[in-house]
């Protein structure tokens, strides 16, 4: 074999990253790029479309450079992508319509409110598998064609291309060529009908989404094009496409009904593989595509928590209380609770279980003695009460109790947070050395399809565990807690007009 890498491209909420993986499943190197938040409005979040294709182009050339490996030494390109942001460009000057509107972004409430009203939200749960939200692409898309169509009258629609962050980047990634997406980020669209696995011709009617505009839908683990040869310098196929936490599931080798992980990233989602059958949730927690092949679909069952590490970014950028988010970790040992003080981490609304896109975040009971730890301290007893929430779901949703919580993603660094969430819920955690699965699972899923590798179970099994968190002493506390974390929920749940 002269191939020697797989390339992983993983292109978060929060940066981009290129990631190199040996033949062993091994990282070999990578590079990370941070990518900017624009938050034109309280509760709106853009992407720069453009930024962010730049910023991957930079990853590749980098990784490839520091690491001295020839592009005809990749075998393949795994793509993983934050899924439901999206977008319109001109397929002619590749140029971007608007920025990409992002997946917290709560501008399109009011639609999803009127379209409850009509009595959409049944038909829009039974055929997508999602709950009715703002999260999902298809308000997202409906708003920028309305805003095309108001403030760009002379766009020639023949000419517009329409896609989540995975199309764009595919699209650039082949020079122009290929317009697709994959079935699991087409599944968080709430345009594709879960049981044909095709765009829904109703859902684009009620969104006003022109056919024409919209992806091919593909298997995640097939050639889906070559890369550029001017741009890359190789033509490398991009063998495998997954939303983001899709991909994590495929890494942790979650490929039966039974397994589960949990990601910390900018938000939580905890997903559970439920096999080849679409399974259907009673505790609100969506039912969505794990991945596929041409030959096979699976389903997952999934918990989406808006707003986690997306706080302590906040606690950093926002509120200054920070410098980085690993500080976090000294600042909470360094008190023994939060005094009494309680985070509603409703920055974007809230997710799983509760589905409220008027909430917003409040600190509750807070007194003259609480200090910056204190405060600190309760964003990130939030995280752990917010991912407690959506397993007590999963729990109540199945016959077979959650008995250890697979976990990955950035904020899975913090040992504090890690133990607390052990603690919380009573049950182990169980951390691996890669902490980034979602790149590995999109190199994983590339590096199968195109024979680089040929054993699933062996990448999965070769993956080295880094620690065990046990629940320990800190359990009474943090489960009594809970219940008045509950109570601060409730205050900040329906809060804006
Ligand atoms: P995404 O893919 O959503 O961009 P990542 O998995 O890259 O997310 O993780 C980034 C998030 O993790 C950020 O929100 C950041 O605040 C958080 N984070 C990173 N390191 C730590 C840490 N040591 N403790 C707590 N949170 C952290």
């Amino acid at each position: 074999m002269t191939d020697k890498y797989i390339l992983s491209l993983d292109l978060g909420t929060t940066g981009n990253r290129a990631i190199l993986f040996d033949h062993q499943g091994n990282v070999v190197g990578q590079v990370y790029q941070e990518l900017t938040q624009h938050y034109p409005q309280p509760g709106w979040l853009e992407h720069d479309a453009v930024e962010i294709w730049q910023g991957t182009s930079s990853c590749i050339q980098q990784v490839i450079t520091d690491n001295q490996v020839a592009p005809t030494e990749i075998a393949a390109i795994g793509l993983t992508v934050q899924r439901e942001t999206c977008l319109l460009w001109d397929k002619v000057t590749g140029e971007p319509l608007h920025k990409a509107i992002v997946w917290q972004d709560r501008r399109t409430a009011n639609l999803c409110d009127r379209l409850r009203a009509e009595g959409k939200a049944e038909t829009i749960e039974q055929k997508t598998g999602l709950v009715l939200d703002a999260y999902f692409s298809a308000t997202k898309l409906a708003w920028l064609i309305d805003w095309v169509k108001q403030n760009l009258p002379d766009t020639d629609w023949e000419r517009v291309m329409a896609g989540t962050v995975d199309t764009w980047a595919l699209w650039n990634l082949t020079g122009k060529q290929v317009h697709a997406t994959d079935v699991s980020n087409a599944s968080r669209t709430m345009l594709m009908n879960l049981d044909t696995g095709d765009w829904d011709d109703s859902l684009l009617e009620l969104f006003k989404i022109p056919r024409q505009i919209m992806p091919e839908i593909k298997p995640s683990m097939e050639v889906f094009g070559t890369s550029d040869r001017a741009q890359l310098g190789a033509e490398i196929p991009i063998a495998a496409i997954f939303g983001d936490q899709q991909a994590a599931l495929f890494a942790h080798g979650c490929d039966r009904p039974g397994l589960l992980k949990c990601t910390y990233g900018t938000g939580c989602f905890l997903v559970a593989q439920t096999g080849i059958e679409v399974t259907r949730s009673n505790n609100r927690l969506l039912s969505t595509v794990a991945w596929s092949t041409k030959s096979q679909t699976n389903y997952a069952l999934e918990g989406a928590i808006f707003t986690t590490g997306a706080s302590i970014q906040w606690l950093r950028d926002g509120l200054k209380l920070i410098t980085d988010a690993a500080e976090t970790e000294s600042l909470c040992n360094k008190v023994k609770d939060t005094n009494g003080v309680y985070f509603v981490p409703a920055l974007s609304g809230l997710g799983a279980p509760h589905w409220d896109m008027k909430a917003r975040g409040a600190f509750l009971g807070i007194t003259g003695g609480v200090q910056r730890e204190h405060m600190v301290r309760s964003v990130l007893e939030a995280i752990a009460y917010q991912v407690k929430e959506v397993v007590d779901a999963v729990n109540k949703d199945s016959d077979n109790p959650v008995s250890l919580l697979k976990v990955d993603g950035g904020a899975a660094k913090n040992n504090f947070l890690m133990q607390f969430q052990a603690d919380a819920l009573g049950v182990p955690l169980e951390r691996p050395v890669v902490l980034d699965a979602t790149a590995q699972g999109a190199a994983f899923g590339a590096g199968l399809a195109v024979g680089f590798w040929d054993d699933y179970q062996k990448l999965v099994g070769d993956r080295q565990v880094d620690r065990v968190f046990e629940p320990g002493a800190g359990q009474s506390q943090a489960q009594e807690n809970f219940a008045m974390w509950s109570k601060a929920v409730t205050r900040a749940k329906d809060w804006i007009e």
